[in-house]
């Protein structure tokens, strides 16, 4: 690409902004096959003056590439499958946004129909029908869900679920499990002690212990530690909300049992069962993960795959409950931008794509091909490995024990796994900068795309 240093410099005053749209199509697509013909200068200059600009240079912080060190790439566009630096080099991309792209990146259907919604406004803050037709959508889909409310970001539907599981059952502590990611609300950011009945203490400053105390932590996949905190704080929980299938410390699947344990010990102590599927609706399956393992929780919060690229989360539910939702009850949740038409006509698209026949078999062929190769060629390489997948979510642990929860994930071999990341990202595949993530793929992923990313994994495990 074709962007020389001076201009670079000139970002923040608005005219790089319009250089960057003035030379978009000139960009030489570098399809990477070795590590020769990897250039990073311009993302290097980018992020460098987005460093004095943003904290840390980016807007969400796993972007920064903390955890597996080393320079992170400044992206410039995206298509199907693949993502463009801003230096011109292509990749297969297994992050798909942290999970929208399931139809692969800028789908032609979804980017026809907001081109045709955007002729009507951007904004409406007044209701709409793709706001019925949305909704309608979530309660086909997901079993749980009778009727639903929409937010924007997966972070506003667990904080406002939380508020709803404590305004129902008039009770106000929680449990969560260690590794579990439900956004950045206070009462979330709880990492768990040591000990099964640790009270949280907040993961960040600027979160009141008062805030954390009421959220109670177990290790995921361990029913007794669930057991015991109901035992020891009796007619106090509202809930328990949880990942499904874990992809915030890496992809844990649930040990059989699990959740239709959670079930039964929620419905024992009238407490509610809360699955967070921001990340695992419509991906582990179109009814997401308690369609998948035929558990039906109280409450679902929703995300990402349902805004189809664009902000949007929703949490929904039992209609006793959901009813409780101002304006008809009186628990207070509200926004301005909620149910936006854009918003709403990105999911609703995404939605349709993914109702298609053979829909979920070709996700789940393409990655169970991708994580069995990815764990075949540890082993010839002579690298401890455990992963695996359920349909378009997938992880790779560089440990070789069983990982069934956080402490296990945090077995793994960090360093290994930075350079294994940074080596496939100079042969062009771009996957999440963290062993704690899962890996996603797309409708958009080919035979060929899976092929590619196991010869570069051969190549960089060889060198390990
Ligand atoms: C991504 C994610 C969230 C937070 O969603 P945002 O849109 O980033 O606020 C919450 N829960 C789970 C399980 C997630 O994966």
């Amino acid at each position: 690409m074709e962007v020389e240093a001076s201009t670079v410099k000139t970002f923040g005053r608005g005219d790089f902004f319009h250089h960057l749209l003035a030379v978009k199509y000139s960009i030489k697509e570098n399809v990477l096959i070795s590590t020769a013909s990897f250039k990073t200068t311009q993302s290097e200059e980018i992020f460098a003056a987005a460093q004095k600009l943003m904290p840390g240079g980016v807007s969400s912080p796993v972007r920064a590439f903390k955890s597996v060190g080393g320079q992170p790439i400044v992206f410039d566009r995206v298509k199907g499958a693949y993502v463009w630096d801003v230096d011109g080099n292509q990749y297969i991309d297994y992050v798909g946004s942290w999970g929208p792209a399931i139809c692969g990146h800028a789908h032609p259907e979804v980017i026809a129909a907001l081109h045709d919604a955007l002729e009507k406004g951007t904004s409406f803050g007044a209701p709409s029908v793709l706001e019925n037709v949305l909704a309608e959508m979530v309660i086909d889909g997901v079993p749980s869900v009778e009727m639903v409310r929409f937010v924007n970001s997966g972070t506003e539907a667990c904080m406002s679920v939380l508020r709803l599981m404590r305004a129902f059952t008039g009770r106000d502590k929680i449990i969560k499990f260690e590794g579990c990611y439900h956004g950045h609300a206070d009462m979330f950011l709880v990492k768990a002690g040591s000990g099964v009945a640790t009270l949280g203490l907040p993961d960040s400053p600027g979160v009141p212990k008062t805030t954390t105390n009421n959220t109670l932590t177990a290790p995921y996949n361990d029913l007794e530690a669930v057991k015991a905190l109901f035992a020891n704080n009796p007619n106090q929980i509202a809930g328990v909300i949880l990942e499904p299938v874990v992809g915030n410390a890496g992809f844990i699947p649930p040990d059989a049992g699990f959740l239709e344990g959670l079930r039964m010990l929620t419905q024992e102590h009238r407490a509610l069962l809360v699955f967070d599927e921001v990340m695992t609706g419509f991906r582990i399956a179109y009814g997401g993960a308690q369609e998948k393992f035929g558990v039906t929780p109280d409450l679902t919060t929703l995300g990402k795959v349902i805004g189809g690229g664009l902000p949007v989360g929703a949490y929904g539910g039992r209609k006793d409950i959901m009813s409780m939702v101002a304006p008809a009850g009186p628990m207070y949740q509200a926004g301005t931008l909620s149910g936006n038409p854009l918003a709403m006509t990105a999911g609703i698209k995404t939605l349709e794509l993914l109702q298609k026949p053979g829909t979920y078999d070709q996700l789940n062929r393409i990655t169970k091909k991708l994580a069995d190769g990815l764990l075949q060629i540890a082993q010839e390489t002579g690298h401890a490995a455990y992963g695996g997948q359920i349909s378009a979510m997938f992880g790779l642990f560089f440990t070789g024990e069983p990982v069934h929860n956080y402490e296990d994930a945090k077995k793994s071999d960090l360093a290994k796994f930075s350079q294994f990341h940074r080596g496939m990202l100079e042969r062009g595949v771009y996957l999440a900068p963290s062993q704690f993530e899962a890996g996603f793929t797309s409708l958009a992923h080919t035979d060929e795309d899976i092929d590619r990313t196991l010869e570069a994994a051969r190549e960089v495990m060889s060198s390990l």
